[in-house]
C-alpha cells in the first residue's frame, strides 16, 4: 500500500491507472469508512482514499482543533483492508495559496446542514473537487450518512460535467441504531447510551409516515419535543423531498427525516429515508 503527502508522487503513481474509485475521508475511520472502501473494491481494480480534515468546511468556533487525528491507526486499518493507495496530504499541499477561488452552491446548500453552518458545504464541494481533479477517479464513494452531502456533490457533478460516477452506501450503524462517526468519539458513556435514541425517534416517525399520517408538522414537532424532553439541543428535525431535499409535499413520493441534534457539546447528525 502506497502513503503519499504530495500531489506530483500521486498523479505518477495513478497515471496508468485504468479504473480508479476513490473514497475521500477525515479519517479517524471506523465501519462506515471500511463499508464505502468495500464498496470501491468490488467496483474498481484500484482503491485511493484520502484522509484530510478540511479547514475550509470547520466555521471559526467549530472543532477543527479538536477533531480527531489517527493517521497511523487509519493507515494500519487500510492496509488490512486492502487499499491501494492513501493520499494524506498535508494543509499546504492542498492549500499552498491561500484558497479564494471558491465554488457557488445552489440554494439547497443554505438549508439543513448549511443553515446552521453556513459556508459548510461551499468547503466540502471544493475540497471535494480539488481531490477530484487531482485523483481523476472514475468512481467515487459517498456515505448517505451525509444525506445532504451526497445531494450537493451529485448536482456538482451533474452541472460541472465532471465524469465521475458517484455511489452511495447505505448507513452503518452500531447495534442500538447510531450512525456511526468520527465524532462518537467526543461522546461520554452515558451520552453514548442515550444517542441510540436518535435513530429510534427517526424509526418512529417512519412508522408514523408509513402507517398513513402525512401531518408532518406534528410528526416534527413530536420528534423535538421527544428529543428535547431527553436533554437534546435539537437544531433541526424535518421531513423533506428525499430526492429535491424541499419539505415534504404530501403527495410526495419518497421522503427522507433529517435531523441534527447536540448532546451536550457534541453534535450529530442522522437520517432515515422513507
Ligand atoms: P468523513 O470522514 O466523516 O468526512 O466521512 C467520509 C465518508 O464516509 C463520507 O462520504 C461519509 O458520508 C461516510 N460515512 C461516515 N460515516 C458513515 C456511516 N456511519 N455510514 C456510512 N457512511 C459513512
Amino acid at each position: 500500500m502506497n502513503i503519499f503527502n504530495d500531489t506530483a508522487a500521486l498523479r505518477k503513481e495513478l497515471s496508468n491507472k485504468q479504473t480508479i474509485a476513490f473514497v475521500p475521508t477525515m479519517g479517524n475511520l471506523h465501519d462506515g469508512h471500511i463499508a464505502l472502501i468495500e464498496h470501491a473494491k468490488q467496483q474498481a481494480d484500484y482503491v485511493v482514499v484520502s484522509i484530510f480534515v478540511n479547514r475550509l468546511q470547520f466555521l471559526p468556533n467549530e472543532d477543527f482543533a479538536q477533531y480527531p487525528r489517527t493517521l497511523d491507526n487509519d493507515c494500519k486499518l487500510l492496509s488490512m483492508v486492502g487499499v491501494d493507495t492513501i493520499f494524506a496530504p498535508n494543509e499546504k499541499t492542498l492549500y499552498p495559496e491561500q484558497q479564494d477561488f471558491l465554488l457557488t452552491l445552489p440554494a439547497v446548500a443554505d438549508t439543513l446542514e448549511g443553515k446552521f453552518r453556513p459556508g459548510f458545504f461551499c468547503g466540502v464541494a471544493t475540497v471535494v473537487l480539488k481531490l477530484f481533479n487531482i485523483v481523476q477517479p472514475q468512481l467515487a464513494l459517498f456515505g448517505k450518512k451525509d444525506y445532504q452531502q451526497l445531494h450537493i456533490i451529485r448536482t456538482m457533478v451533474r452541472q460541472l460535467n465532471l465524469p465521475i460516477k458517484i455511489d452511495a452506501c447505505k448507513v452503518i450503524r452500531a447495534s442500538d441504531g447510531f450512525a456511526l462517526s468520527s465524532r462518537n468519539a467526543y461522546l461520554t458513556q452515558t451520552q453514548r447510551t442515550e444517542a441510540g435514541k436518535l435513530y429510534h425517534i427517526l424509526q418512529q416517525t417512519k412508522k408514523e409516515i408509513n402507517s398513513g399520517c402525512k401531518n408532518f408538522e406534528s410528526l416534527q414537532k413530536k420528534a423535538i419535543d421527544y428529543l428535547t424532553q431527553r436533554g437534546w439541543e435539537v437544531d433541526y428535525f424535518t421531513i423533506q423531498n428525499s430526492k429535491t431535499l424541499l419539505p415534504a409535499k404530501t403527495d410526495d413520493e419518497s421522503l427522507i427525516a433529517l435531523t441534527a441534534a447536540w448532546l451536550g457539546k457534541t453534535r450529530l447528525i442522522d437520517n432515515i429515508e422513507i
